[in-house]
């Protein structure tokens, strides 16, 4: 059965392009994930040598293969979890965008197919 055509491909170049917007507003991302680490500090006469380890607000990631982690001082906290937040919300807004390009790309496909030329939107550049 046929997609319905009641979707036109400038209400979805308009979609496309306010999705983009919402896309460049998440630019403080960070693609890490964000939450307390438990790690030794380094000095021999520690408690953390003995296996109690210090708990630690960090970033997780990965860099050439390799686990990171980057502290998170406690005043910085709210701002990480954001970031880490607005990552999420960027790798959803892209996948939002690469399916409505996708459904236009189809469309036009089809009036290609149909018509022998593009959409009357894509003639006046809507696309
Ligand atoms: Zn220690």
């Amino acid at each position: 059965m046929p997609r319905s055509r009641s979707v036109t491909t400038a209400a979805l170049a308009k979609k496309a392009r306010a999705t983009a917007k919402a896309l460049a507003s998440q630019y403080r991302l960070i693609k890490a994930s964000f939450g307390s680490a438990r790690r030794t500090c380094g000095k021999p006469s520690c408690r953390c040598a003995k296996g109690f380890l210090h708990e630690a607000l960090a970033f997780t990631y990965k860099r050439h293969g390799r686990s990171m982690c980057l502290h998170v001082p406690k005043g910085m906290q709210t701002q990480a979890r954001q970031a880490a937040e607005a990552y999420a919300q960027a790798k959803k807004l892209l996948q939002e965008l690469s399916d409505t390009n996708l459904q236009k790309f189809e469309i036009e496909g089809q009036a290609i197919k149909a018509n022998g030329r593009p959409t009357r939107d894509a003639e006046r550049g809507e696309v």
